[in-house]
């Protein structure tokens, strides 16, 4: 039996990307999505394929009692999980001064409560097992603001400011916290702006492209492995050299 790990927003994009690795690196699975059931199905099903138990599982990140109840089920039926990817997300974009209050809240309730919620309670089972790893996804926004995203930089600022603090606490047991800061990468989240913001976007990246998921699926893995023991409350930048 291998690891097994959690990954929020699995149903696609960079999730469902380093779900499909960490199975092809022998991990059980959990598959979690918030509504796209049918395509975290099929991504458990491709993972099985690979030989390892995957199952796809759909709770809301931002609910409390949702992932209390989720991670109880899980480790009664699957066991300990060893990795837990918080890479569940979601954009509401708008200028600060037009921004509603939900649509501010929404995006902290997903991006940032929900990668609490998980880490502590995932992290409390961790700890007696005195063993773990906890990759949080971040981004550049979250490092250096984005006009039109104060609800998500928020966000993802504070899963950096989360991701060291959980490091700080919980290194003691063996159990190590980072963070992955992407760029632009090619998934459904981008897919939505538009053509002329895409472009200007691309002009602003070193590399002159946008990410792929299964690239930083590759980072993902190397953090939840044995070979990123000695890394903690980290921040990796993935984001084709747009910071620089
Ligand atoms: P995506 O394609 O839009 O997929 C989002 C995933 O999150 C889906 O699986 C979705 O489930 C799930 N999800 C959303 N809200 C949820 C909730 N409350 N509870 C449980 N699951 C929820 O996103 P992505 O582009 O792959 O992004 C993945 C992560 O990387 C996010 O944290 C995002 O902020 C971060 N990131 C992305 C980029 C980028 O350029 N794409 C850049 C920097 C950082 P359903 O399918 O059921 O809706």
């Amino acid at each position: 039996m291998g690891k097994l790990a959690i990954v929020t927003g699995a149903s696609r994009g960079i999730g469902a990307a380093i779900a499909r690795k960490l199975a092809s690196e022998g991990c059980d699975i959990v598959v979690n999505c918030i509504s796209s059931t049918e395509k975290a199905e099929a991504v458990a099903s491709e993972c099985q394929a690979m030989g390892v138990n995957a199952r796809a599982m759909a709770w809301d990140v931002a609910d409390y009692e949702a992932c209390r109840q989720a991670v109880q089920l899980i480790q009664k039926e699957m066991g300990t999980p060893e990795i837990l990817v918080n890479n569940a997300g979601i954009t509401r974009d708008g200028l600060l001064i037009r921004m509603k209050p939900e649509q501010f809240s929404s995006v902290i309730q997903a991006c940032l409560t929900g990668t609490f919620y998980m880490t502590s309670l995932v992290g409390a089972q961790m700890l007696r097992a005195r063993k773990g790893r906890i990759v949080n996804l971040a981004s550049v926004s979250g490092i250096a603001g984005n006009a039109g995203q104060a609800n998500y930089a928020a966000a993802k600022a504070g899963v950096i400011g989360l991701t060291k603090t959980a490091a700080k606490e919980l290194g003691s047991r063996g159990i190590t916290v980072n963070a992955i800061a992407p760029g632009f990468v090619e998934t459904d989240m981008t897919a939505s702006l538009s053509e002329k913001v895409q472009e200007e976007a691309k002009k602003r990246i070193s590399l002159g492209r946008f990410g792929k998921a299964e690239e930083i699926a590759e980072i993902a893995a190397f953090l939840a492995s044995d070979s990123a023991s000695y890394i903690t409350g980290q921040v990796i930048a993935a984001d084709g050299g747009m910071a620089l």
